[in-house]
């Protein structure tokens, strides 16, 4: 009787999955959100309106038939939803975990107006989860194969989105990654309290059930040139992802006790997955005072891995305000929950130390005129310098493309700042200069987000099978 009513949002109210409390999850990586249980999930989805126009499903970058799946949870009927949103998404258990829902899906949800949006993301992972659970795989058993083979290179997210339409429609694909897991920035960049690692690892098996085989450990341009690639295979997709770290171009960057985010990060994942080549790679915080530069979700995971690390103190600077960080809000909520301080309207202008890191000197500022992406610029404050004592530095300005030394023999072009042009809107979407190359993901579009990332590498797929004719 409660599952008829069509008023259900204005009894139940928003309710997120719970989280394991701060003092507790700060000591652990696990991941913080605990999963929804069957009724919990069936009462929140029952709260979506089905709107005429949901925009919602506008929203979300693959375009995910939102209110139709939750109908479905509502029902209890959770194979049938997850055979739904496999049709769209490669990865709902990780987009579920990991989009900024705030300002994708759950942004657009009509129920924002005062009554809190549909757990969108969290209906999704649950969804996902409880189906594989429950033993449910994508059914490839009609899928009739061609003679076609694609050569992959990337097993992060745009790599894995291409695969999955490929294999779906027969054509064999051969996913190659320097990495020792799939996932790319999945696995090695984004820390497990936000998304545990036994997630891609049982996806893996799923995807290689399904037909997709990945060569791992395999650098493509080192271990196995391009051109082998090119007369093996019918077409290549490139998913290679941006990691040129960008710098902040201030003195004492390179004092020992600075370091980059992602190495940071990876050096992290490896310890904790096993891949540590040597002990002395693991970069370690314990009883550091650090101080994270930047505002991005980058920062925001070295804010929380140095906390669990037991660094002594964490204090992100950045030189915006908190409305104008560009991370996930719900992520800046859980990282000044851990106990992370942050100061806002802080420019970093030199590191400071002899020959290491004994702090960071900031100047205050003020938003000025609105810059060419039409955000307000930060303008330094004269007089208002300070020095922020510190052990270590994480820098997380973000990352630039990392064109390969193959793309001119190839005529794969790039823009000025090296992302490799690969027009959505072309005969055949996501194609390079180069016919028979295609592209998609963070080296397209520049750093973006994980659901962008699978959107266009499904895309791509869809140009690459129009291109082959099959
Ligand atoms: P990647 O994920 O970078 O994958 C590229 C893969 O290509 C890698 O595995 C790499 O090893 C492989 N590769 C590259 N060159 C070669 C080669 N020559 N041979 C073989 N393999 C190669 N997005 C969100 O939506 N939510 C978040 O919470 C979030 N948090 C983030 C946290 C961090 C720390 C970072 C760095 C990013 C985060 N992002 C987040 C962004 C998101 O992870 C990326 O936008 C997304 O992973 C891009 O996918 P991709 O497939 O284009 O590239
Ligand atoms: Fe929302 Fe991301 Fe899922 Fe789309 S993929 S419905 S944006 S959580």
């Amino acid at each position: 009787e409660r599952l008829s009513n069509d008023f259900q949002f204005i009894e139940v109210g928003r309710c997120d999955p719970d989280k394991v409390p701060a003092r507790l999850r700060k000591k652990e990586f696990g991941e913080i959100y605990k999963p929804f249980k069957q009724e919990r999930a069936a009462e929140q989805s029952h709260r979506c309106l089905h709107c005429g126009n949901p925009y919602c499903e506008w929203k979300c970058p693959v375009h995910n038939y939102i209110p139709n799946w939750l109908k479905l949870v509502s029902e209890g009927n959770i194979l049938e939803a997850a055979e739904l949103v496999h049709q769209t998404n490669t990865l709902p258990e990780v987009c579920g975990r990991v989009c900024p829902q705030d300002r994708l899906c759950e942004g657009a949800c009509t129920l924002n107006d005062g009554f809190g949006a549909v757990t969108i993301g969290s209906v999704e992972k649950y969804i996902a989860d409880t189906a594989f659970a429950l033993g449910w795989r994508p059914d490839v058993s009609k899928v009739v194969w061609t003679d076609k083979k694609v050569a992959v290179i990337g097993a992060g997210p745009a790599g894995l989105g291409c695969a999955d339409v490929l294999v779906r429609n027969g054509v064999k694909p051969v996913v190659f990654d320097r990495y020792p897991e799939i996932g790319g920035l999945l696995t090695f960049g984004i820390p497990e309290f936000k998304l545990e690692k036994s997630v891609m690892s049982l996806r893996r098996e799923i995807f290689e059930e399904m037909g997709i085989e990945f060569r791992l450990n395999t650098e493509i341009g080192k271990d196995i040139s391009v051109d082998e690639l090119m007369e093996e295979y019918d077409a290549v997709f490139m998913g290679m992802g941006t990691y040129t770290y960008m710098k902040g171009g201030f003195p004492g960057e390179d004092l020992d006790g600075v370091y980059d985010a992602l190495p940071y990060l990876i050096s992290n994942a490896n310890r904790r997955l096993g891949f540590e080549a040597q002990e002395s790679d693991f970069i370690n915080v314990k009883g550091k005072r650090v101080v994270v530069l930047g505002g991005g979700d980058t920062a925001m995971d070295c804010n929380r891995t140095a906390i669990r690390q037991q660094a002594t103190s964490v204090t992100c600077a950045y030189r915006r305000d908190a409305a104008n960080m560009p991370g996930s809000r719900r992520e800046v909520a859980n990282a000044k929950e851990e106990g992370v301080s942050f100061l806002f309207n802080r420019q970093p202008i030199a590191v400071i130390g002899e020959d290491k890191v004994e702090g960071v000197k900031v100047v205050k500022t003020q938003l000025g005129e609105p810059d060419g992406n039409g955000r307000r610029r930060p303008e330094p404050v004269p007089g208002s310098e300070e020095v922020i004592p510190a052990d270590v530095v994480l820098v997380a300005f973000g990352f630039r493309p990392s064109p390969g030394d193959w793309f001119e023999s190839q005529q794969v072009a790039t823009d000025d700042s090296g992302r490799v042009l690969a027009p959505e809107h072309h005969d055949f979407p996501f194609q390079t200069a180069n016919p028979k190359i295609f592209a998609g993901g963070d080296m397209v579009r520049g750093s973006d987000l994980v659901v962008t990332a699978i959107a266009e590498g499904r895309r791509a797929a869809a140009g690459i099978l129009d291109y082959l004719d099959v």
